[in-house]
């Protein structure tokens, strides 16, 4: 066990001295909680095999699933990355700093184990005041997967982080609750047409408007099924799961209530609208915000899936966003914690 030190950092510019012994972290091949605008990272430099490989083991994350670089700046792109496609800069210029990652070659110095072997690389510049100002400080990329241990849900704010990572890593950043809530969007720039490889903070329909035609890889909508691979690897594995099983609902907000509320068992939690959550007497009920402020369930959803762990619910049931916006990355996230167990009621009024 390792002591884990805090760092509080609202002002970077007024508070150098910490930025410096947060950047102190990274360069001298530390693990450092970072905030970004999507959910907390936990960051290592990304061209040290010995710190990324330090990584998975303090999240017990797979070898095989590979980081996302973080750089200050889109001229640094071409330090770890060849081939650039001119789309790269266009999406670049729209969207950086911001909730995309784009997946390009990789050069030679970008380690195997950043990359889980792949002869590609995740590259980000996240809209985080504080974190940039770290690695602008440390003079390398920092390679970060969300902040939580493997298989739970990503943490949205300091605590979360410090819940799953006090005593694992050298320091913590604490630079206020995220403002997105969920991860990055990834698009796949290697492919004859980009490929969204996982939705995110960045709507899907935001891309088609700078890139045109962009494909939905299969992972992102349904199960995969045995021995099939998704292209990002992460996309396989079970996530941000509650130790209840879930059930997702899918469908008008009224249907979906009413569903709920004719199958509650005993001890059953719900996800639930805020028009709804007086409708379930006697449930644990998390308010995931309004039908309509999907910014607003983004922000809640890994801590509505986080809270229920602390009470004795044996079942959960989620209310689930339409796919429009960002309803496309709230509802995969909510999926994949119900192991895409889904019940689906349709739209429109009956
Ligand atoms: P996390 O930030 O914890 O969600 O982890 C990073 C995500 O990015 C995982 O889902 C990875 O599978 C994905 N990823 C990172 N690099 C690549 C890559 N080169 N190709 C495909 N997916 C990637
Ligand atoms: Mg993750």
């Amino acid at each position: 066990r390792m002591k884990t030190q805090i760092f509080h950092i609202t002002d970077p510019a007024a508070q150098r001295e910490e930025i410096e012994a947060a950047a102190e972290i990274i360069r001298r091949g530390g693990l450092l909680g970072i905030p970004t605008e999507t959910v907390y990272g936990l960051g290592a430099n990304g061209l040290n095999t010995e710190a990324v490989t330090h990584i998975f083991e303090a999240k017990g994350r797979p070898q095989d699933n590979p980081l996302i670089l973080h750089i200050p700046d889109v001229s640094w792109l071409t330090r770890y990355c060849r081939n650039i496609p001119p789309a790269a800069y266009r999406l670049a210029e729209r969207f950086w700093p911001g909730p995309l990652t784009m997946i390009l070659q990789r050069r030679s110095n970008v380690p195997n184990v950043t990359t889980g072997g792949l002869d590609t690389v995740g590259i980000r510049c996240p809209n985080h005041p504080v974190t940039l100002a770290i690695i602008e400080a440390a003079q390398v990329p920092v390679a970060a997967p969300s902040g939580n241990l493997s298989g739970r849900p990503s943490p949205t704010c300091a605590r979360h982080m410090e819940e799953d990572m006090d005593g694992r890593i050298d320091g913590i950043v604490d630079g206020g609750p995220c403002g997105v809530g969920v991860e990055s969007t990834i698009i796949d720039l290697t492919c004859p047409v980009p490929r969204l490889l996982r939705p995110g903070g960045l709507p899907l329909e935001s891309l088609r408007k700078v890139l045109g035609e962009v494909a939905v890889d299969k992972a992102v909508v349904a199960p995969l099924s045995a021995g099939e691979r998704p292209k990002a690897p992460g996309m396989k594995y079970r996530h941000y799961a509650p130790k209840a099983p879930v059930t997702v609902v899918t469908g008008d907000s009224r249907r979906t209530a009413r569903y709920i509320r004719r199958n509650l068992g005993e001890h059953t939690g719900v996800i639930a609208f805020s028009e709804y959550v007086g409708d379930f007497p006697g449930c644990i009920v998390h308010d995931m915000g309004s039908v309509q402020d999907k910014g607003e369930q983004a922000r809640r959803v890994f801590d509505a899936l986080r809270t229920f762990d602390d009470t004795d619910v044996t079942a959960i049931f989620a209310q689930c966003p339409s796919e429009d916006g960002l309803g496309l990355a709230i509802a995969n996230r909510l999926k994949k914690a119900a192991g895409f167990q889904v019940v689906d009621l349709g739209e429109g009024e009956e």
